[in-house]
Protein backbone atom coordinates (compact mmCIF):
# COMPACT_ATOMS: atom_id res chain seq x y z
CA UNK A 1 0.00 0.00 0.00
CA UNK A 2 1.63 3.52 -0.77
CA UNK A 3 1.03 6.42 1.28
CA UNK A 4 -2.04 7.80 -0.68
CA UNK A 5 -3.69 5.25 -0.09
CA UNK A 6 -2.79 4.76 2.99
CA UNK A 7 -4.18 8.26 3.86
CA UNK A 8 -7.43 7.82 2.05
CA UNK A 9 -7.92 4.29 3.93
CA UNK A 10 -6.91 6.02 6.87
CA UNK A 11 -9.37 8.92 6.90
CA UNK A 12 -12.44 6.19 5.20
CA UNK A 13 -12.04 3.93 8.23
CA UNK A 14 -12.54 6.85 10.80
CA UNK A 15 -15.48 7.86 9.40
CA UNK A 16 -16.56 4.00 9.14
CA UNK A 17 -15.63 3.33 12.74
CA UNK A 18 -17.85 7.35 13.46
CA UNK A 19 -20.89 6.09 11.41
CA UNK A 20 -20.63 2.73 13.38
CA UNK A 21 -20.74 4.70 17.09
CA UNK A 22 -23.30 6.56 15.30
CA UNK A 23 -25.52 3.76 13.54
CA UNK A 24 -24.60 0.67 16.29
CA UNK A 25 -27.93 0.48 17.43
CA UNK A 26 -29.15 -0.72 14.16
CA UNK A 27 -27.45 -4.60 13.76
CA UNK A 28 -28.96 -7.12 15.75
CA UNK A 29 -26.90 -6.97 19.65
CA UNK A 30 -26.14 -10.70 19.51
CA UNK A 31 -24.61 -12.05 15.85
CA UNK A 32 -26.90 -13.95 14.49
CA UNK A 33 -24.66 -16.37 12.53
CA UNK A 34 -24.17 -19.95 13.26
CA UNK A 35 -21.08 -21.87 13.80
CA UNK A 36 -19.05 -22.20 10.81
CA UNK A 37 -20.86 -19.51 8.84
CA UNK A 38 -17.98 -16.85 9.26
CA UNK A 39 -15.09 -20.17 8.26
CA UNK A 40 -17.48 -21.35 5.27
CA UNK A 41 -17.05 -18.42 3.09
CA UNK A 42 -13.41 -17.84 3.81
CA UNK A 43 -11.02 -19.10 1.21
CA UNK A 44 -9.10 -22.40 2.30
CA UNK A 45 -5.28 -20.86 1.32
CA UNK A 46 -3.96 -17.50 1.90
CA UNK A 47 -3.66 -15.38 -1.05
CA UNK A 48 -0.33 -15.62 -3.04
CA UNK A 49 -0.66 -11.86 -4.11
CA UNK A 50 -1.51 -9.32 -2.38
CA UNK A 51 -4.93 -7.62 -2.80
CA UNK A 52 -6.42 -3.98 -2.73
CA UNK A 53 -7.68 -2.72 0.07
CA UNK A 54 -10.59 -2.32 -1.44
CA UNK A 55 -11.50 -5.86 -1.83
CA UNK A 56 -10.27 -6.30 1.85
CA UNK A 57 -12.49 -3.56 3.21
CA UNK A 58 -15.13 -4.61 1.52
CA UNK A 59 -15.37 -8.32 2.87
CA UNK A 60 -14.38 -6.71 6.19
CA UNK A 61 -18.18 -5.49 6.04
CA UNK A 62 -19.69 -8.16 4.31
CA UNK A 63 -18.15 -11.12 6.20
CA UNK A 64 -16.92 -10.05 9.20
CA UNK A 65 -19.21 -7.56 10.59
CA UNK A 66 -22.10 -10.38 10.67
CA UNK A 67 -20.29 -12.39 13.02
CA UNK A 68 -19.33 -9.74 15.47
CA UNK A 69 -21.35 -9.24 18.32
CA UNK A 70 -22.05 -5.67 19.08
CA UNK A 71 -20.57 -4.71 22.82
CA UNK A 72 -20.67 -0.93 22.03
CA UNK A 73 -24.96 -1.44 21.47
CA UNK A 74 -26.50 0.12 24.17
CA UNK A 75 -28.44 -2.69 24.59
CA UNK A 76 -25.52 -4.39 25.47
CA UNK A 77 -26.56 -6.10 29.56
CA UNK A 78 -24.56 -9.16 28.55
CA UNK A 79 -22.27 -10.67 30.86
CA UNK A 80 -20.11 -7.67 31.94
CA UNK A 81 -19.41 -4.43 29.34
CA UNK A 82 -16.56 -4.36 27.28
CA UNK A 83 -16.24 -0.45 26.80
CA UNK A 84 -14.73 1.56 24.51
CA UNK A 85 -14.23 5.34 23.74
CA UNK A 86 -13.70 8.19 21.05
CA UNK A 87 -10.15 9.21 22.93
CA UNK A 88 -9.71 5.62 23.53
CA UNK A 89 -9.57 4.25 19.93
CA UNK A 90 -7.53 7.86 18.81
CA UNK A 91 -5.12 6.30 21.35
CA UNK A 92 -5.24 2.93 19.83
CA UNK A 93 -5.13 4.35 16.50
CA UNK A 94 -1.92 6.28 17.57
CA UNK A 95 -0.49 3.39 19.35
CA UNK A 96 -0.57 0.77 16.18
CA UNK A 97 0.94 4.02 13.97
CA UNK A 98 3.74 4.27 16.79
CA UNK A 99 4.42 0.39 16.48
CA UNK A 100 6.81 0.72 19.76
CA UNK A 101 7.74 -2.57 22.02
CA UNK A 102 7.51 -1.33 25.50
CA UNK A 103 9.24 -3.53 26.95
CA UNK A 104 11.90 -1.59 28.96
CA UNK A 105 12.60 1.94 29.69
CA UNK A 106 15.01 2.37 26.36
CA UNK A 107 12.42 0.63 24.15
CA UNK A 108 10.39 3.96 25.21
CA UNK A 109 10.75 5.92 27.68
CA UNK A 110 7.97 8.13 26.93
CA UNK A 111 5.42 4.86 27.53
CA UNK A 112 7.92 3.36 30.88
CA UNK A 113 7.10 7.16 32.30
CA UNK A 114 3.31 7.67 31.20
CA UNK A 115 2.60 4.27 32.67
CA UNK A 116 3.85 5.18 35.81
CA UNK A 117 2.19 8.64 35.86
CA UNK A 118 -1.39 7.51 34.81
CA UNK A 119 -0.93 4.35 37.27
CA UNK A 120 -0.48 6.78 40.03
CA UNK A 121 -3.72 8.98 39.08
CA UNK A 122 -5.40 6.04 38.93
CA UNK A 123 -4.93 4.91 42.31
CA UNK A 124 -5.42 8.17 43.46
CA UNK A 125 -8.67 8.05 41.46
CA UNK A 126 -9.98 5.44 43.14
CA UNK A 127 -8.56 5.96 46.45
CA UNK A 128 -6.12 3.13 46.85
CA UNK A 129 -3.36 3.76 49.41
CA UNK A 130 -1.20 6.09 48.49
CA UNK A 131 2.26 3.41 48.89
CA UNK A 132 0.54 1.36 46.17
CA UNK A 133 2.26 1.07 42.63
CA UNK A 134 0.37 0.31 39.30
CA UNK A 135 1.42 -1.30 36.12
CA UNK A 136 -0.95 -2.73 33.30
CA UNK A 137 -0.80 -5.75 32.80
CA UNK A 138 -3.43 -7.47 29.38
CA UNK A 139 -6.27 -8.62 31.56
CA UNK A 140 -7.54 -9.70 35.33
CA UNK A 141 -6.78 -13.38 34.85
CA UNK A 142 -2.87 -11.82 34.20
CA UNK A 143 -2.73 -9.95 36.98
CA UNK A 144 -4.61 -12.55 39.50
CA UNK A 145 -1.70 -15.04 38.10
CA UNK A 146 0.98 -12.48 38.72
CA UNK A 147 0.06 -11.89 42.49
CA UNK A 148 -0.27 -15.48 42.91
CA UNK A 149 3.28 -16.21 41.52
CA UNK A 150 4.30 -13.37 43.55
CA UNK A 151 2.52 -15.04 46.97
CA UNK A 152 4.13 -18.48 46.16
CA UNK A 153 7.65 -16.54 46.43
CA UNK A 154 6.98 -15.00 49.25
CA UNK A 155 5.68 -17.84 51.07
CA UNK A 156 9.03 -19.81 49.96
CA UNK A 157 11.44 -17.79 50.60
CA UNK A 158 11.80 -17.47 46.93
CA UNK A 159 12.73 -20.99 46.96
CA UNK A 160 9.93 -21.77 44.24
CA UNK A 161 11.75 -20.04 42.16
CA UNK A 162 15.20 -21.55 42.58
CA UNK A 163 13.85 -25.26 42.88
CA UNK A 164 10.21 -25.66 41.98
CA UNK A 165 7.52 -26.07 44.84
CA UNK A 166 8.89 -28.82 47.07
CA UNK A 167 5.39 -28.67 49.57
CA UNK A 168 1.67 -27.72 48.82
CA UNK A 169 0.96 -24.01 49.36
CA UNK A 170 -2.78 -23.54 50.10
CA UNK A 171 -5.33 -20.54 48.19
CA UNK A 172 -8.29 -19.59 49.16
CA UNK A 173 -11.52 -17.78 47.67
CA UNK A 174 -15.12 -17.76 48.10
CA UNK A 175 -17.28 -20.32 45.97
CA UNK A 176 -18.02 -17.44 43.98
CA UNK A 177 -14.49 -16.49 42.84
CA UNK A 178 -13.92 -15.98 39.19
CA UNK A 179 -12.65 -19.02 36.96
CA UNK A 180 -9.36 -17.39 36.54
CA UNK A 181 -8.47 -17.89 39.94
CA UNK A 182 -8.14 -21.61 38.98
CA UNK A 183 -6.56 -20.98 36.47
CA UNK A 184 -3.92 -19.68 37.95
CA UNK A 185 -3.55 -21.91 41.03
CA UNK A 186 -3.23 -24.36 38.16
CA UNK A 187 -1.13 -22.32 35.86
CA UNK A 188 1.49 -20.98 38.91
CA UNK A 189 1.99 -24.43 40.42
CA UNK A 190 -0.08 -24.82 43.47
CA UNK A 191 -2.18 -27.71 42.15
CA UNK A 192 -6.11 -26.95 42.23
CA UNK A 193 -6.71 -29.11 45.16
CA UNK A 194 -5.21 -26.88 46.94
CA UNK A 195 -7.37 -24.39 46.02
CA UNK A 196 -10.26 -23.80 49.03
CA UNK A 197 -13.48 -22.55 47.74
CA UNK A 198 -14.79 -20.88 50.87
CA UNK A 199 -18.85 -20.47 51.36
CA UNK A 200 -20.81 -17.39 50.99
CA UNK A 201 -23.75 -15.79 52.98
CA UNK A 202 -27.13 -15.25 51.72
CA UNK A 203 -25.68 -12.13 49.83
CA UNK A 204 -22.83 -14.55 48.22
CA UNK A 205 -19.82 -12.81 50.17
CA UNK A 206 -17.52 -14.88 51.37
CA UNK A 207 -17.85 -15.99 55.31
CA UNK A 208 -14.70 -14.64 57.51
CA UNK A 209 -14.84 -17.10 59.82
CA UNK A 210 -15.23 -19.99 57.18
CA UNK A 211 -11.88 -18.94 56.03
CA UNK A 212 -10.23 -18.58 59.52
CA UNK A 213 -11.36 -22.44 59.88
CA UNK A 214 -10.10 -23.42 56.35
CA UNK A 215 -6.88 -21.81 57.34
CA UNK A 216 -6.82 -23.27 60.69
CA UNK A 217 -7.72 -26.76 59.31
CA UNK A 218 -4.56 -26.61 56.44
CA UNK A 219 -2.20 -25.75 59.23
CA UNK A 220 -3.19 -28.72 61.29
CA UNK A 221 -2.47 -30.78 58.46
CA UNK A 222 1.21 -28.92 57.76
CA UNK A 223 0.35 -27.33 54.62
CA UNK A 224 1.28 -24.06 53.70
CA UNK A 225 -1.60 -20.98 53.14
CA UNK A 226 -0.32 -18.70 51.56
CA UNK A 227 -2.88 -16.34 49.46
CA UNK A 228 -6.53 -15.21 49.82
CA UNK A 229 -8.09 -14.03 46.96
CA UNK A 230 -11.22 -11.84 47.69
CA UNK A 231 -13.57 -9.87 45.36
CA UNK A 232 -15.02 -6.90 44.79
CA UNK A 233 -17.90 -7.10 42.94
CA UNK A 234 -18.04 -11.13 41.79
CA UNK A 235 -18.98 -11.67 37.95
CA UNK A 236 -22.04 -13.93 39.08
CA UNK A 237 -23.88 -11.06 41.57
CA UNK A 238 -21.30 -8.44 42.16
CA UNK A 239 -21.49 -9.32 45.57
CA UNK A 240 -18.62 -7.86 47.56
CA UNK A 241 -16.33 -10.13 50.49
CA UNK A 242 -16.00 -8.09 53.75
CA UNK A 243 -12.40 -6.63 52.69
CA UNK A 244 -11.51 -5.43 56.37
CA UNK A 245 -12.62 -8.59 57.77
CA UNK A 246 -10.55 -11.07 55.29
CA UNK A 247 -7.47 -8.32 55.47
CA UNK A 248 -7.53 -8.77 59.49
CA UNK A 249 -6.92 -12.76 58.90
CA UNK A 250 -4.50 -12.40 56.09
CA UNK A 251 -2.30 -9.80 58.31
CA UNK A 252 -2.54 -12.51 61.16
CA UNK A 253 -2.00 -15.55 59.53
CA UNK A 254 0.74 -13.85 57.22
CA UNK A 255 -0.64 -14.10 53.99
CA UNK A 256 -0.86 -12.37 50.98
CA UNK A 257 -3.91 -10.78 50.56
CA UNK A 258 -4.89 -10.09 46.57
CA UNK A 259 -8.20 -7.68 45.73
CA UNK A 260 -10.02 -8.93 42.46
CA UNK A 261 -12.11 -6.03 41.44
CA UNK A 262 -12.48 -6.52 37.73
CA UNK A 263 -15.66 -4.68 37.21
CA UNK A 264 -16.45 -3.49 40.87
CA UNK A 265 -13.01 -1.23 41.25
CA UNK A 266 -14.03 1.66 38.64
CA UNK A 267 -17.08 2.20 41.04
CA UNK A 268 -14.75 3.14 43.65
CA UNK A 269 -13.91 6.61 41.35
CA UNK A 270 -17.10 7.54 43.56
CA UNK A 271 -16.94 9.52 46.69
CA UNK A 272 -20.09 7.89 48.06
CA UNK A 273 -18.79 4.26 46.72
CA UNK A 274 -15.38 4.57 48.25
CA UNK A 275 -16.08 2.54 51.74
CA UNK A 276 -16.27 -0.41 49.80
CA UNK A 277 -12.18 -0.25 49.66
CA UNK A 278 -12.22 -0.40 53.33
CA UNK A 279 -9.18 -2.50 54.62
CA UNK A 280 -7.05 -1.35 50.87
CA UNK A 281 -4.41 -0.64 53.56
CA UNK A 282 -3.95 -4.22 54.86
CA UNK A 283 -4.03 -4.95 50.46
CA UNK A 284 -1.16 -7.21 48.70
CA UNK A 285 -2.62 -6.67 45.34
CA UNK A 286 -5.42 -5.38 43.87
CA UNK A 287 -6.32 -5.18 40.34
CA UNK A 288 -9.36 -4.01 38.22
CA UNK A 289 -10.61 -3.26 34.64
CA UNK A 290 -10.69 -0.37 32.80
CA UNK A 291 -11.19 -2.01 30.05
CA UNK A 292 -14.49 -2.93 31.69
CA UNK A 293 -16.55 0.05 33.12
CA UNK A 294 -13.83 2.66 32.34
CA UNK A 295 -13.97 3.56 28.61
CA UNK A 296 -11.20 2.25 27.36
CA UNK A 297 -10.23 -0.26 24.93
CA UNK A 298 -9.71 -4.08 25.72
CA UNK A 299 -7.16 -4.58 27.06
CA UNK A 300 -6.20 -2.59 29.78
CA UNK A 301 -5.91 -4.08 33.38
CA UNK A 302 -4.67 -2.07 35.89
CA UNK A 303 -2.52 -3.80 38.86
CA UNK A 304 -1.60 -2.38 42.10
CA UNK A 305 1.10 -3.59 44.43
CA UNK A 306 2.06 -2.73 48.32
CA UNK A 307 5.88 -4.13 47.81
CA UNK A 308 6.99 -3.74 44.02
CA UNK A 309 10.26 -5.19 44.83
CA UNK A 310 8.46 -8.42 46.19
CA UNK A 311 6.69 -8.35 42.00
CA UNK A 312 9.99 -7.38 40.31
CA UNK A 313 12.14 -10.13 42.11
CA UNK A 314 9.42 -12.70 41.26
CA UNK A 315 9.80 -11.68 37.65
CA UNK A 316 13.14 -10.06 36.81
CA UNK A 317 15.65 -11.79 34.34
CA UNK A 318 18.49 -9.89 33.17
CA UNK A 319 19.55 -11.49 30.14
CA UNK A 320 23.33 -9.84 28.75
CA UNK A 321 20.86 -8.74 25.51
CA UNK A 322 18.33 -6.67 27.45
CA UNK A 323 20.90 -4.55 30.26
CA UNK A 324 21.27 -0.75 29.62
CA UNK A 325 23.32 1.83 31.30
CA UNK A 326 20.33 3.32 33.03
CA UNK A 327 18.71 0.41 34.71
CA UNK A 328 19.13 1.51 38.09
CA UNK A 329 17.34 4.61 37.75
CA UNK A 330 14.13 3.95 35.69
CA UNK A 331 11.46 1.19 35.59
CA UNK A 332 11.39 -1.92 33.13
CA UNK A 333 8.29 -3.05 33.14
CA UNK A 334 9.25 -6.23 31.65
CA UNK A 335 9.96 -7.40 34.99
CA UNK A 336 6.83 -6.63 36.51
CA UNK A 337 4.59 -9.11 34.56
CA UNK A 338 4.90 -12.15 32.45
CA UNK A 339 5.65 -11.35 29.02
CA UNK A 340 8.29 -9.78 27.78
CA UNK A 341 6.87 -7.64 24.88
CA UNK A 342 4.64 -5.41 25.85
CA UNK A 343 1.99 -3.14 24.26
CA UNK A 344 1.91 0.76 24.61
CA UNK A 345 -1.25 0.53 26.67
CA UNK A 346 -0.67 3.53 28.88
CA UNK A 347 -2.00 6.13 25.98
CA UNK A 348 -5.07 5.25 25.90
CA UNK A 349 -5.76 5.18 29.64
CA UNK A 350 -4.17 8.88 29.18
CA UNK A 351 -6.43 9.79 26.66
CA UNK A 352 -9.70 8.24 28.23
CA UNK A 353 -8.57 9.81 31.76
CA UNK A 354 -8.14 13.48 30.07
CA UNK A 355 -10.28 13.53 27.74
CA UNK A 356 -13.50 12.47 30.35
CA UNK A 357 -11.55 14.27 33.61
CA UNK A 358 -12.00 12.18 36.92
CA UNK A 359 -15.86 13.95 36.83
CA UNK A 360 -16.79 12.49 33.38
CA UNK A 361 -15.87 9.11 34.25
CA UNK A 362 -17.76 9.73 37.65
CA UNK A 363 -20.57 11.26 35.50
CA UNK A 364 -20.66 8.03 33.46
CA UNK A 365 -20.93 5.85 36.49
CA UNK A 366 -23.17 7.15 38.30
CA UNK A 367 -25.80 7.37 35.45
CA UNK A 368 -25.64 3.36 35.33
CA UNK A 369 -26.06 3.31 38.65
CA UNK A 370 -28.90 5.15 38.66
CA UNK A 371 -30.13 2.89 35.61
CA UNK A 372 -29.57 -0.28 37.99
CA UNK A 373 -31.41 1.29 40.50
CA UNK A 374 -34.33 2.11 38.15
CA UNK A 375 -34.40 -1.36 37.28
CA UNK A 376 -34.22 -2.81 40.09
CA UNK A 377 -37.27 -0.94 41.38
CA UNK A 378 -39.26 -2.39 38.21
CA UNK A 379 -38.40 -5.69 39.20
CA UNK A 380 -39.20 -5.42 42.52
CA UNK A 381 -42.95 -4.23 42.04
CA UNK A 382 -43.79 -6.93 39.57
CA UNK A 383 -45.21 -9.74 41.18
CA UNK A 384 -44.25 -11.79 38.35
CA UNK A 385 -40.27 -11.30 39.21
CA UNK A 386 -38.03 -11.89 41.76
CA UNK A 387 -34.44 -10.10 42.78
CA UNK A 388 -32.20 -12.55 43.17
CA UNK A 389 -29.07 -10.80 44.77
CA UNK A 390 -28.49 -7.36 46.33
CA UNK A 391 -27.67 -4.82 44.19
CA UNK A 392 -24.16 -3.60 44.87
CA UNK A 393 -23.29 -1.78 41.72
CA UNK A 394 -25.05 -2.02 37.81
CA UNK A 395 -25.91 -5.43 37.54
CA UNK A 396 -29.36 -6.51 38.85
CA UNK A 397 -29.94 -10.77 39.29
CA UNK A 398 -33.33 -11.74 38.82
CA UNK A 399 -36.04 -14.17 37.39
CA UNK A 400 -39.35 -14.77 36.64
CA UNK A 401 -40.83 -16.75 39.61
CA UNK A 402 -44.20 -19.69 39.55
CA UNK A 403 -45.81 -21.12 42.31
CA UNK A 404 -44.68 -24.52 42.77
CA UNK A 405 -42.54 -24.48 40.09
CA UNK A 406 -39.36 -26.83 41.13
CA UNK A 407 -35.58 -25.42 40.48
CA UNK A 408 -35.61 -27.59 36.99
CA UNK A 409 -38.89 -25.81 35.59
CA UNK A 410 -37.75 -22.36 36.45
CA UNK A 411 -34.55 -22.69 35.11
CA UNK A 412 -35.89 -23.71 31.23
CA UNK A 413 -38.95 -20.89 32.04
CA UNK A 414 -36.46 -18.80 32.62
CA UNK A 415 -34.24 -19.86 30.25
CA UNK A 416 -36.66 -19.77 27.31
CA UNK A 417 -37.71 -15.85 28.16
CA UNK A 418 -33.77 -15.28 28.31
CA UNK A 419 -33.89 -17.06 24.80
CA UNK A 420 -36.92 -14.83 23.57
CA UNK A 421 -35.39 -11.74 24.51
CA UNK A 422 -32.31 -12.07 23.15
CA UNK A 423 -33.47 -13.06 19.59
CA UNK A 424 -35.22 -10.07 19.53
CA UNK A 425 -31.85 -8.44 18.48
CA UNK A 426 -32.60 -5.56 20.46
CA UNK A 427 -31.14 -6.29 23.93
CA UNK A 428 -28.39 -9.12 25.18
CA UNK A 429 -28.73 -10.34 28.37
CA UNK A 430 -27.21 -13.71 29.80
CA UNK A 431 -27.60 -15.89 32.55
CA UNK A 432 -25.47 -17.22 35.77
CA UNK A 433 -26.58 -19.55 38.34
CA UNK A 434 -26.73 -18.40 42.20
CA UNK A 435 -26.66 -21.56 44.82
CA UNK A 436 -27.97 -23.52 42.23
CA UNK A 437 -30.97 -21.14 41.28
CA UNK A 438 -31.00 -20.03 37.47
CA UNK A 439 -30.50 -16.37 37.63
CA UNK A 440 -30.87 -13.69 34.58
CA UNK A 441 -28.33 -11.10 34.76
CA UNK A 442 -28.99 -7.34 33.56
CA UNK A 443 -25.66 -5.69 33.63
CA UNK A 444 -25.86 -2.14 32.62
CA UNK A 445 -22.95 -0.33 31.79
CA UNK A 446 -22.03 0.25 28.23
CA UNK A 447 -20.93 3.91 27.63
CA UNK A 448 -23.59 4.96 25.70
CA UNK A 449 -26.96 3.11 27.43
CA UNK A 450 -29.49 5.41 28.20
CA UNK A 451 -33.02 5.26 30.45
CA UNK A 452 -34.35 4.65 26.85
CA UNK A 453 -32.83 1.47 26.32
CA UNK A 454 -33.10 -0.13 30.09
CA UNK A 455 -36.65 0.96 30.00
CA UNK A 456 -36.95 -1.21 26.45
CA UNK A 457 -35.30 -3.95 27.95
CA UNK A 458 -37.82 -4.12 30.79
CA UNK A 459 -40.79 -3.53 28.12
CA UNK A 460 -39.35 -6.52 26.02
CA UNK A 461 -38.82 -8.58 28.96
CA UNK A 462 -42.17 -7.99 30.15
CA UNK A 463 -43.90 -8.54 27.03
CA UNK A 464 -42.38 -11.94 26.06
CA UNK A 465 -43.39 -13.35 29.50
CA UNK A 466 -46.32 -13.93 29.57
CA UNK A 467 -46.08 -16.49 26.92
CA UNK A 468 -44.34 -18.49 29.76
CA UNK A 469 -47.07 -18.71 32.32
CA UNK A 470 -49.44 -20.51 29.99
CA UNK A 471 -46.67 -23.25 29.23
CA UNK A 472 -46.49 -26.52 31.67
C1 LIG B 1 -14.23 -10.18 34.15
C2 LIG B 1 -13.67 -10.67 35.41
C3 LIG B 1 -12.39 -11.24 35.46
C4 LIG B 1 -11.60 -11.55 34.22
O1 LIG B 1 -11.19 -10.42 33.58
P1 LIG B 1 -10.16 -10.52 32.34
O2 LIG B 1 -9.59 -9.15 32.29
O3 LIG B 1 -10.98 -10.87 31.16
O4 LIG B 1 -9.16 -11.56 32.66
C5 LIG B 1 -11.87 -11.56 36.68
N1 LIG B 1 -12.57 -11.36 37.81
C6 LIG B 1 -13.80 -10.84 37.82
C7 LIG B 1 -14.51 -10.63 39.12
C8 LIG B 1 -14.40 -10.49 36.61
O5 LIG B 1 -15.64 -10.00 36.61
Amino acid sequence: MNKEEFRRYGHEFIDWVADYFEQVEQYPVRSTVKPGDIKNVLPEKPPADGEPMEKIFNDFQEIIIPGITHWQHPGWFAYFPANNSPASVLAELLTAGLGAQCMIWETSPAAAELEEVVMRWLGRMIGLPAGMSGVIQDTASTATLCALLTAREKATGFEANRTGLSKPLCVYTSEEGHSSIDKAVKIAGYGIENLRHIPTDHNFALIPDKLEKAIQEDKSRRLVPACVVATLGTTSSAAVDPLAEIGGICRRHNLWFHVDGAYGGTAALLDEKRKMLEGAETFDSFVFNPHKWMLTNFDCSAYFVKDEELLIRTFEIHPEYLKTGRDAEVKNYRDWGIQLGRRFRALKLWFVIRSYGLKGLQEVVREHLRLAGLFKEWVEKDSRFELMAPVNFSLVCFRLKKEGASEGELARLNAALLEKVNASGRIFLTHTSLKGKYTIRMAIGQRTTTEENVREAWDLICKYTPAFYSEK
